[in-house]
């Protein structure tokens, strides 16, 4: 399918915002190493700039994008960055480079195809807790979760500090630490926050139901986001886990990142850095469990929570959902469109 460049990428340029029919020429070809064919080149009738495809690619300026699709796989399949760069001989550098620009599309695509959720909907709440470089420096990651379809809303990480009981070996190590570091900042209510308010911008003003466990911090911050459009359900984090768990969408949510996302993993060697790649990971892990993989394992069909949400009327697959930039927000190019004319706010009725 021949691609048809969707609007100039020069920002300043008139035709960015307002495209006009015939708004470039074609501008000759150029040879990539990594791609088998010429590329197109186009030049802007109005700015007179040059682009070419690539321009609009995920993969623009990358030396290795056949390695785009095998990472982002890894990094939802608990495979570490050593690991990865060990197997495919890319540096370990070259590879977190890599993987962080690959996350940060990932974040734009979640934020750019789930602007408007369906009304009516409940969502289920609650925090993770993992750490950043060694267990004394807890990290929370707050998720909420779309009940029915198991679509992640929003997450968040942020410190938050854990005091082992006085007199413990793992108190005098905190203490040491903090007399280094100084004192370890408490985020989770601004992090609980931050994902409720994320949730409440994709509502349009919309009532909802919102379940948690019984945190007390959770009602004032629902309040203070929502008002009178909430109605908050509250459930005992010591009821039963089972499937009648009003809390079990989260719990099984926060259980498959821990398989998916190897530094999530208990007793593994993997460990977060610092805690922005930690958000990072889960930007991609967010974009494969709502939009890739399928819902359940159940399901006869091969549907994504997004669309069962009827946000993407077809299941993404990896190498779809790196293939076109997405930080130009709601006038990106669709994830599902081939040639490159169908702009995320044009929507995609069928697949294109
Ligand atoms: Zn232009």
């Amino acid at each position: 399918m021949e691609f048809i460049p969707p609007f100039c990428p020069n920002s300043q340029c008139e035709r960015h915002e307002k495209p006009e029919a015939g708004f470039f020429v074609r501008h000759g070809f150029y040879e990539a190493a990594c791609r088998p064919a010429p590329i197109p080149r186009f030049r802007c009738r109005a700015c007179r700039r040059t682009f070419s495809t690539q321009t609009f690619r995920q993969d623009y300026r990358d030396q290795r994008p056949d390695l785009n699709e095998p990472l982002y796989r890894s990094l939802v399949s608990s495979t570490g960055y050593r690991q990865f760069a060990r197997i495919t001989k890319l540096g370990v550098g070259a590879t977190q480079r890599k993987a962080r620009k690959l996350a940060r599309h990932a974040g734009f695509l979640h934020e750019n195809l789930s602007r408007h959720l369906p009304v009516g909907r409940t969502f289920v709440l609650d925090e993770e807790e993992t750490y950043e470089q060694a267990s004394i420096r807890p990290l929370t990651m707050p998720l909420v979760v779309e009940r029915e379809h198991w679509f992640i809303v929003a997450t968040a990480v942020g410190p938050i500090r854990r005091l082992a009981p006085a007199g413990t070996k793992r108190r005098q190590w905190q203490i040491r630490d903090e007399g280094k570091h100084g004192k370890r900042p408490d985020t989770s209510a601004q992090c609980v926050e931050a994902v409720l308010r994320a949730l409440d911008s994709k509502l349009g003003g919309d009532r909802l139901v919102l379940r948690s466990d019984l945190k007390a911090s959770y009602v004032t911050i629902a309040q203070a986001v929502f008002g009178d459009r909430v109605t908050h359900e509250r459930t005992s984090s010591r009821e039963p886990r089972t499937t009648y768990n009003p809390l079990f969408v989260v719990n099984t949510t926060i259980a498959m990142t821990r398989d998916n996302c190897g530094r999530l993993r208990r007793k593994s060697w993997l460990v977060t850095k610092k805690r922005e790649f930690l958000q990072l990971h889960m930007h991609q892990f967010v974009v494969y469990r709502n939009y890739i993989r399928k819902r359940f394992n159940k399901d006869k069909e091969d549907k994504s929570p997004a669309v069962h949400l009827q946000l993407i009327p077809r299941s993404l697959t990896i190498g779809e959902a790196v293939r076109w930039r997405q930080d130009w927000g709601q006038g990106s190019i669709h994830p599902l469109s081939g040639n490159g004319s169908r702009r995320i706010r044009d929507g995609v009725a069928g697949v294109a």
